[in-house]
């Protein structure tokens, strides 16, 4: 099987085949390369071949993505009722469906706890509090406790879900909890932690410091109460968002994980969300504005904050290339490019040597397949974006642009 290489930059993307997407479906425009998901999953498949895989979907549930990773055989991780409807719908074996409730609504629980009964899903708890929750509704399916490790990792505080207190139940009070489970009759199947998001090789200790720990809580609960099936470690794989940084080494964090882990008599899963879509999607805008200031060029583009927050909420870099047909003929300006939304946050990247831009340029802006479109908004009433799916070379519209009546149509006001 070809796996594709380790990263795909955004040079790699064909310019005039993006041009040609952007007239066709305006923008701003999501494309998703389903084949770069493929070889993503396909190198995870290969460096990871021992463990179980499951795709974080929070980090994009447009269905063509979801079908292309459960085609894979991979199972899907969950972080809301509402998701783990969409790995239903997109044809997600129930039996490799978790749901992994933090703080979850009644609602939530309602949902699952009826869908578990049918689909055999299973529920990961991060307090002792959701388990009296799911007991009261009668729940019989598979269980799963959530700890929290103690150690964080992630390019960002934001990020950093390990030694966060919201996240699962303190490590040393996971032993009685598992007790306490399987006392009260419920089916308990497996460990779970995640560190936060963004491993790099830099990164590496802390992930083993997590796999570490886990491995020894596994031992401590599994001579407690008897086998578990399974122990996850979590997602947080990184990948490369400057153009200079170089990719993860799978290779490498898989073999860190076994080390880690030992001998423990339970299967090692992994859940990674963004090593599955990041480089596979790109986000397409055009530039409406040039204003040259005195301290930088600002790029006035369609895209802002709504339709890609990370830059805003986590300082995120995403690399931007300019798709102007004659770009090489243009003298580079070191621009600010910024969107369209009254916030002073709203700026997708700045210090950028563009070549001179141009109104109705079209700009690209790179590894924006994962929490992309997943976490866009309709502030300032802004509708969201497209999205298509690449397929060879065929496209087609996976998620159309939201219209402002899209929006008001949920008010029920009327004077
Ligand atoms: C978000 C999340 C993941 C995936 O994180 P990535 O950084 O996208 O790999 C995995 N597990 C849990 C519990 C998560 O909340």
């Amino acid at each position: 099987m070809t796996t594709g290489s380790a990263v795909r930059r955004l040079s790699a993307w064909d310019a005039e085949r993006l041009r040609g997407l952007a007239e066709e479906y305006e923008t701003p425009l999501y494309v998703y390369d389903l084949e770069r998901v493929r070889d993503n999953a396909a190198r995870l498949q290969s460096a990871f071949d021992e463990e179980e895989i499951s795709y974080a979907i929070k980090a994009n549930t447009t269905r063509p993505v979801l079908s292309t990773i459960e085609a894979t055989g991979v199972g899907a991780e969950c972080a809301s009722a509402g998701e783990v409807e969409r790995a239903l719908a997109a044809g997600f074996d129930g039996a490799d469906v978790r749901y992994t409730a933090v703080n979850p609504p009644a609602r939530d629980l309602d949902y699952v706890v009826d869908t578990a009964a049918d689909e055999d899903l299973i529920v990961t708890v991060g307090a002792a509090d959701t388990l009296d929750q799911l007991a009261e509704r009668g729940f019989s399916g598979r269980l799963c406790i959530r700890a929290n490790p103690g150690v964080g990792a992630g390019h960002h505080e934001k990020v950093s879900t390990g030694a966060a207190p919201k996240f699962g139940v303190p490590l040393d009070r996971v032993p009685d909890l598992a007790a306490e489970a399987v006392d009260r009759g419920f089916d308990l199947v497996g460990l779970h932690a995640h560190a936060g998001s963004g491993i790099s090789g830099g990164d590496l200790e802390a992930h083993r410091e997590l796999v570490a720990r886990m491995g020894e809580l596994s031992r401590t609960v599994i001579a407690d109460v008897g086998n578990i099936e399974f122990v996850n470690v979590g997602g947080g794989l990184g990948v490369p968002y400057r153009e200079d940084q170089a990719p993860l080494d799978l290779d490498a964090v898989a073999a860190a994980t076994r080390d880690a882990f030992g001998d423990v008599d339970a299967r090692l899963g992994i859940e990674p969300g963004r090593y599955f879509v990041a480089d596979a999607g790109v986000l397409l805008t055009r530039v409406n504005t040039v204003k040259p200031t005195p301290e930088t060029t600002v790029v006035g583009v369609d895209a802002g904050m709504t339709t890609l927050v990370r830059p805003a909420m986590y300082d995120s870099y995403h690399a931007i290339r300019s798709l102007a047909a004659d770009a090489r003929t243009r003298e580079p300006v070191s621009a600010t490019v910024a969107g369209p939304i009254c916030e002073t946050a709203d700026v997708l990247g700045e210090d950028r040597s563009l070549p001179d831009p141009e109104r109705d340029d079209l700009l690209v802006v790179g590894n924006a397949g994962a929490y992309g479109y997943e976490m866009s908004s309709n502030y300032n009433s802004r509708p969201r974006p497209a999205a298509v799916a690449l397929e060879g070379d065929e496209a087609r519209l996976a998620v159309r642009r939201e219209a402002v009546a899209d929006i008001t149509g949920l008010e029920t006001w009327s004077e």
